[in-house]
């Protein structure tokens, strides 16, 4: 038992009805080794990093050892998986429990990889390390972007291979979530569950969430408007940086708004709505330019879910529910559209604003401009080399954007802050995720992850030493494929 690393852990969830989980012990490994530690994470969360990093603290993180107070579990959910509804469930994870920080907030802690439990179906409940070092990287970079999403405490190996199409080194990630509520965990309850259960999981998730709105009328209404309220900011995010989640199925959506489940994600390169990565989604279902349809859609499964809690009458409730749910669009527009006149140094509202914007992207469409450093170019003035900045299109539709931003009182200097703080200059390129994953995996050498991580850590720092991480790909014939 470890109590001096500053483990402080409670397990609210296990205190929910008995069907929502299954106790359940993380599987021991033969030769558990740290490959990365999320120091300041790790202070926040009232850790002691030095104890972490010792033999005792790495033994949590591999699942051999259960701090004080853990009640390890498997969390019980359904979701869409492409649109095809089933029963799903921590499959590879374990939940140790909730840290209270020394500021009293709450994070699942949660072992990633951790072996079987009784949601395994024919899974072997195990991580392989490359897999688990990109939800680590890009996580982080997120994080780091302002983006909300869950964040990645260590990474550990096993010494145990996995087998996959070859055989790979298993690892542990330690996930640390605002909770782990998924649309799919109320899908769950909706289907099999009975209504006292699903009101014990919604008042879990309002009180966890949204305590706000626990006096209010429609609690429950609420606790809807309020998820779709901030999928609809964080997807707005997402298009703003250019992330590609990759397998948006209802049970990797959160309640609380934050990014999970980092698989076969990655950020794009040259603009285009239709991109799509990962090598499962031959449909582009969950291409960039559908995300926001696929979360109205989700959303949609979410009301379904609440429809017995939103009004007595079946009828009432589904009216109640069609209507709540038709706002999403507007709502996701708005925070779009907040975000791109950010991008472009725009403080004030007009009308034309969208229609501005809207011909930028479809420029950047036609001559295969790169979405990041398209924007970065504006932010530090420097608009050169590319065919999109050579055309006579771009310098008419420069100079309409200077006459739009002298529309406003904003000194010239306020506007390249904005710009600079809505445009990163690094975001986490294919290539270089791929350069530090390999060295790390393939050499054991963690100093290209532990640079690139730096570069991640202050994506909004216009610095010319930046510059090596705006680089592109070299050109190929083969278009970048992720797995999950
Ligand atoms: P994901 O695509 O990562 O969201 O996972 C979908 C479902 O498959 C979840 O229920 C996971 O827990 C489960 N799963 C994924 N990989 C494994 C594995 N190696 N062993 C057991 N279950 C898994
Ligand atoms: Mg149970
Ligand atoms: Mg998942």
């Amino acid at each position: 038992q470890i109590t001096d690393a500053g483990w402080n852990l409670d397990n609210s969830y296990a205190r929910l009805p008995e069907s929502f989980f299954t106790s359940c012990n993380p599987t021991p490994v033969d030769g558990p080794d740290l490959i990365i530690l999320n120091d300041s994470l790790a202070r926040s969360l009232g850790l002691n990093e030095e104890v972490l990093r010792s033999e005792d603290g790495v033994a949590v993180f591999a699942g051999n050892s259960i701090p004080e107070n853990a009640e390890p579990l498997a969390q019980a959910y359904a979701g869409h998986q492409f649109g095809h509804f089933t029963m799903l469930g921590d499959g590879r994870a374990v939940l140790l429990g909730e840290q209270i920080t020394p500021s009293d907030e709450r994070f699942d802690i949660q072992l990633k990889g951790a072996g079987r439990t009784p949601y395994s179906r024919g899974g072997d409940g195990r991580a392989a390390v490359g897999p688990m070092l990109r939800e680590y990287i890009i996580s982080e970079a997120m994080h780091a972007l302002g983006i909300p999403t869950t964040r990645s405490l260590a990474v550990v190996t096993t010494g145990e291979d996995i087998i996959r199409e070859t055989d790979l080194p298993g690892s542990v990630l330690t996930r640390v979530a605002a909770s782990h509520l998924r649309v799919g965990t109320f899908q769950y309850i909706a289907n099999w569950g009975t209504d006292e259960e699903l009101k014990a999981l919604a008042d879990y998730a309002i009180n966890r969430h949204f305590p706000h709105i626990e006096k209010e009328e429609n609690p429950y209404l609420s606790l809807l408007r309020e998820v779709i309220n901030r999928q609809a900011s964080l997807i707005a995010k997402w298009q703003h940086v250019g992330f590609i989640h990759g397998v948006m199925n209802t049970d990797n959506m959160t309640i609380s708004g934050e990014t999970i489940d980092y698989g076969p994600c990655a950020f794009m390169d040259t603009y285009d709505p239709k991109t799509v990565f990962s090598s499962i989604d031959r449909q582009g279902r969950y291409a960039y330019g559908n995300q926001p349809y696929i979360g109205g859609w989700n959303l949609a499964r979410l009301a379904e879910s609440l429809l017995p809690l939103l009004h007595d009458e079946e009828e009432k409730a589904l009216e109640i529910a069609q209507e709540t749910i038709s706002d999403f669009p507007a709502l996701f527009e708005r925070h779009w559209l907040a975000g791109m006149r950010a991008k472009l140094g725009i403080f004030n509202e007009e009308k034309e604003d969208q229609a501005l914007i809207g011909e930028l992207l479809t420029m950047m469409e036609k001559h295969n401009a790169d979405y990041t450093n398209t924007f970065r170019a504006l932010t530090v003035d420097k608009q050169e080399g590319t065919a999109l900045f050579e055309s006579k299109e771009f310098t008419e539709w420069h100079k309409r954007w200077q006459e739009r931003l002298s529309r406003q009182e904003e000194s010239s200097d306020s506007v390249h802050e904005l710009m600079k703080n809505n445009n990163p200059a690094v975001i986490p390129r294919n290539h270089r995720v791929e350069e530090a994953i390999e060295a790390a995996v393939g050499k054991e050498d963690y100093s290209v992850m532990e640079k690139l991580l730096e570069a991640l850590s202050k994506p909004y720092e216009h610095s010319e030493e930046k510059a090596r991480y705006c680089t592109l790909p070299e050109p190929s014939d083969q278009p970048y494929r992720t797995y999950c």
